[in-house]
């Protein structure tokens, strides 16, 4: 089982899969409710000055929304992802 103290992931947005593997997380859905997947989400890592690692953000192709985790303070217009 993946000791999750090792990895300094949030276990709310990882997936354990295997006997030492973990797997992100995603929305299936954008905020304005189109549905998420490979060919339909900007999938991207968002360097920001708000937190030292950045965000993980998913933007939607249908509407241009954005779903971010952890919450950015300096887009309040990104909807939070809790997982
Ligand atoms: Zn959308
Ligand atoms: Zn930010």
């Amino acid at each position: 089982m993946i000791e999750w103290e090792r990895y300094q992931v949030d276990r709310r947005y990882f997936t354990a899969t295997g006997k030492h593997g973990v797997i992100e997380r995603f929305p299936t859905i954008c905020p304005n409710g189109h549905p998420l997947g490979p060919d339909t989400m900007l999938v991207a890592a968002h360097p920001c000055l708000c937190i030292s690692h950045g965000h993980r953000i998913w933007r939607c192709w249908t509407c241009d929304a954005v779903w971010t985790r952890p919450p950015c303070s300096r887009h309040p217009e990104w909807t939070p992802w809790s997982g």
